[in-house]
């Protein structure tokens, strides 16, 4: 379709009454914009969020409120998520940084949304705007089944992980600049040797990013050995539906799977 109309509201209210309409919502627009420009837009009129007062980052009493809006680069740049800036510099490149939204790295097609593998890693909240008002949603439910009709992420919440719990390792062809091949954001307590919680999330193996449940099961009450790291990566082939594309098979991105879990929780 060929774009008629841009608006830029100055409220998430007003983007809401736009995105009701069937306007198509715009954050950074670096998947957007490429659709756009060749035709394959699924509206004629598009919602910038640009000025809808959406893009504050604030952290404070151990929980992170990141505007739906922030940039990847303006998170990456908060001295309070600085454990999320391993993760941020293994997505694109620097321009596509200072571009890309938080919002809309939650719904990007695999093989990318990176963020959003740390955000169900950190269990996150979104706040959510639509036609009947303000709701809140697990971060898991959204990556899942999306936002209803006219509804607009307006910010992430999640509580920080603390020091030494928070683990992530991403699988890539080249060094940087790369899609997934596997994803593995953790957040893993032990006491006494073992582990006591943890919360795994995988990109790349699955249409969307999901929990390894399976592995997280396994890992309960037992040390974070190589040994046991396998088995927990082979348990977490029950949660994934891998597939191929240009960067790897569905069968590789499953094989490798344990080597990449146990680099992401082995110091
Ligand atoms: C060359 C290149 C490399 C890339 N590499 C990576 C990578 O390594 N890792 C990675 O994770 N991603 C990657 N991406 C994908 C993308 O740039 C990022 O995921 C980015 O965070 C998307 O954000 P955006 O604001 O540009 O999304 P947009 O293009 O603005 O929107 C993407 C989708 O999200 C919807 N949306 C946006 N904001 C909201 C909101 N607040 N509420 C509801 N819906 C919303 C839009 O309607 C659209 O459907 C890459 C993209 C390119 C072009």
């Amino acid at each position: 379709m060929v774009i008629q109309a841009v608006h830029v509201p100055e409220s998430a209210e007003a983007a809401v009454t736009y995105s009701a309409r069937g306007a198509w919502i715009m954050g950074g627009g670096t998947v957007v914009m490429p659709l756009v420009n060749s035709g394959a837009a699924p509206a004629t009129e598009l919602v910038s969020l640009r000025r809808a007062g959406l893009g504050g980052v604030e952290v404070r009493d151990g929980v992170a409120r990141i505007g739906a809006a922030a940039t990847l680069a303006a998170v990456g740049e908060h001295p309070g998520l600085s454990f999320l800036r391993p993760a941020l510099r293994t997505i694109a490149s620097p321009t596509l940084r200072n571009q890309a939204t938080v919002g809309g790295n939650l719904f990007v097609a695999q093989p990318y949304g990176d963020l959003a593998v740390c955000l169900l890693a950190l269990d996150a909240t979104c706040e959510i705007a639509g036609p009947d008002g303000r709701r809140d949603a697990p971060v898991a439910d959204v990556l899942a089944s999306g936002v209803g009709s006219g509804e607009v992420v307006v910010a992430v919440r999640a509580a920080l992980p603390g020091p030494g719990v928070w683990h992530y390792h991403k699988a890539m062809r080249r060094r940087l600049n790369s899609a997934a091949i596997v994803t593995v954001a953790a957040v893993t307590r032990t006491a006494d040797g073992v582990v006591t919680f943890s919360r795994i999330a995988l990109g790349g193996v699955a249409p969307r990013p999901v929990r390894a449940v399976s592995a997280e099961r396994l890992l309960r009450g037992r040390p974070l050995t190589h040994d046991v790291l396998t088995e927990a990566g082979e348990a977490a082939h029950g949660d994934i539906d891998p597939f191929d594309d240009a960067y790897a098979s569905a069968w590789y991105r499953a094989r490798v799977l344990p080597v990449h879990l146990r680099r992401a929780l082995l110091p």
